[in-house]
């Protein structure tokens, strides 16, 4: 297949060399000049779009999603397909499916779990949105850079999908922080701690497979000193996202709503900007009453 990759950054660029080392044609861009060994360069979005049978995009955000995809729809073949990658708003997925459909192209809003590591090894998770027939043509290239592709629904479930399950990630691990914050207070060994709940009503992901605290259970960022891992602005920047689409959609979430102002504190004042978002339990336990 002839593949547009554009966004190269720190997720983008393996899931390229991915697509290459499975034989395919990939030409990029990134407009960091970021190049990748084994894809072609592209001077612009538009050009690395041009004759593509599908364009990846790997974004920041909704913002950039919607000025690249105005610039690279026009560009593209008739009956090719788009798969946006990024992690956006629900609206932006949907904004842009809407104008690539018109275009004649076909969509799939593809989110990802898994983090750098997966999309170096291969094993990401896709969270699809979109038409069958767009899934069908994209599934070939979900299986070379992931191991497992879900289509959720129409165009932007797999955003909605994406969001609400970093909604559950953010609040359950700042539920796993202060208890072990708590427990400390009790004078519980973290050791115990983890021994009880990984085994007991309370276990989680952030409990039992990315403890929070050093020394304790599988190697997480807590034991790299709380390196990132999934950096806690990226967290905040996903708490933003489904508390957007929460209020869009006239649902409750106050839980998501109080995990996304204490990890706006702790990125904006409180210094976690850059650290792991597991760093919320040296957080809490700087901010320990007396
Ligand atoms: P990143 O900042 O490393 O990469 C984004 C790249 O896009 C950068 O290289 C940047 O130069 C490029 N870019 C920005 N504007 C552009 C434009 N107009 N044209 C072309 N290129 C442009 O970010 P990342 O960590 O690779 O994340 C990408 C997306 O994946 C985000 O939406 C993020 O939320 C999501 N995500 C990240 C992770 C993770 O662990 N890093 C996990 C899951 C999902």
């Amino acid at each position: 297949m002839k593949i547009g990759f554009i966004g190269l950054g720190n997720m983008g660029a393996p899931m390229a060399a991915n697509l290459v080392a499975a034989g395919h044609e990939v030409t990029g861009f990134d407009a960091a000049g970021v190049t990748v060994e084994g894809v072609a360069q592209a001077a612009s979005g538009a050009e690395a779009a041009k004759g593509a049978d599908v364009v990846i995009t790997m974004l920041p955000n909704g913002q950039i999603l919607r000025t690249v995809a105005g610039e690279v729809i026009p560009a593209m073949d008739k009956g090719a397909t788009l798969v946006d990658c990024s992690t956006v708003d629900v609206e932006s997925a949907r904004a842009v499916a809407g104008q690539a459909t018109e275009a004649g192209l076909g969509f799939v809003d593809a989110p990802v779990s898994g983090g750098v590591g997966g999309a170096t090894a291969g094993t990401l998770t896709f969270m699809c949105g979109g038409s069958a027939d767009a899934f069908a043509r994209a599934e070939p290239l979900f299986d070379i850079m992931g191991q497992k592709a879900v289509h959720c629904g129409d165009a932007g479930a797999g955003q909605a999908a994406k969001i609400c399950n970093n909604m559950i990630l953010g609040v359950t691990m700042i539920a796993t922080c202060e208890a072990f914050a708590l427990a400390d207070k009790l004078g519980l060994d973290r050791q115990k701690m983890f021994d009880v709940v990984s085994t007991s009503s309370g276990y989680s992901w952030t409990m039992n497979a990315y403890c929070p605290a050093p020394g304790v259970g599988p190697q997480s960022p807590a034991d790299n000193d709380y390196k990132p891992g999934f950096a806690a602005e990226l967290m905040l920047k996903d708490l933003g996202l489904s508390q957007q689409a929460a209020e869009a959609a006239d649902a409750d979430t106050p839980m998501g709503q109080a995990a996304l102002e204490l990890y706006r504190r702790f990125v904006e004042d409180e210094g976690g900007r850059g650290m792991d978002f597991s760093a919320m339990l040296p957080r809490f336990e700087k901010r320990h009453r007396g």
